[in-house]
């Protein structure tokens, strides 16, 4: 019988919660429905959840550099988008009944409290749910990177990384060759030799040197959510 985790930490992609219309960027249902899973999964199963938030859905850093930017810049305006989709998770989870706490690594005091890791642990602790954003509040980093990063940080042994068009890690991309495999199991060395484009060799790196185990799975899937925090072996797990 698998056990529920105690505490883990969820990487969303902006893509995740992309609105499919192109007037708006954040599809606030999506939002939601994910909200009320965690909340249901911390409810039910005790699983303290921190969640780190990608941009991609608003603004990438590489966009504005290949039209032309400075490099801080672009990346700056990426770290804001991740703050919109940190707030828009915070009111969510809120409205589900588990008590946010945005902490983000651009200081933006009136809006989300400064990273401090310790004061992360502690609202874990408290039965809070820690919103990292801004990545790690430097530029050229992804929030990859830093979902890692905060993982070790808050002292979470497993990551979830979130996809929402795939079921995990397959050997080449199943949209366009429909016999790619998808792995259950497979070792960050694996996907960095075989360039499978899971996450970037920087998280990869660090999730190795750390060993930080990752599980990758479809949030796109209802039930998802849950069934990865019961411990359940869903997608392919990374160690
Ligand atoms: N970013 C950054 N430093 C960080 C994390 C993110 O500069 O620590 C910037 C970078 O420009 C990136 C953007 O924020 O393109 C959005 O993050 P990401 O691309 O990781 O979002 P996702 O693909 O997960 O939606």
């Amino acid at each position: 019988m698998p056990q529920p985790f105690q505490r883990v930490l969820l990487k969303v992609s902006g893509e995740a919660i992309r609105s499919n219309s192109p007037h708006d960027t954040v599809d606030e249902a999506v939002v939601d429905r994910i909200a009320a899973e965690i909340a249901a999964a911390h409810h039910d199963l005790g699983t303290h959840f921190a969640l780190v938030l990608g941009g991609g859905n608003i603004w990438r850093g590489a966009v504005g550099v290949a039209a032309g930017m400075n490099q801080t810049d672009a990346d700056n305006m990426g770290m804001l988008a991740t703050v919109i989709n940190a707030l828009a998770f915070k009111d969510a989870l809120r409205r589900h009944g588990y008590e946010p706490r945005v902490m983000s690594g651009l200081e933006i005091h009136r809006v989300c409290e400064p990273w401090i890791a310790e004061r992360g642990r502690r609202h874990l602790e408290k039965g809070r749910v820690v919103i990292c954003a801004a990545g790690i509040g430097e530029p050229d980093f992804t929030t990859d990177t830093a979902a890692v990063q905060r993982a070790i940080e808050l002292e979470i042994p497993v990551l979830f990384k979130g996809t929402h068009n795939v079921d995990g890690v397959y050997s080449a991309d199943p949209h366009q060759h429909p016999d790619a495999k998808l792995y259950d199991k497979l070792s960050y060395a694996e996907a960095l030799e075989r360039r499978l484009g899971v996450m970037d060799a920087t998280a990869f790196t660090k999730a190795e040197k750390r060993q930080l185990p990752i599980r990758i799975f479809n949030i796109a899937v209802a039930g998802n959510i849950r069934r990865a925090a019961a411990g359940e072996a869903i997608g392919t797990y990374m160690s």
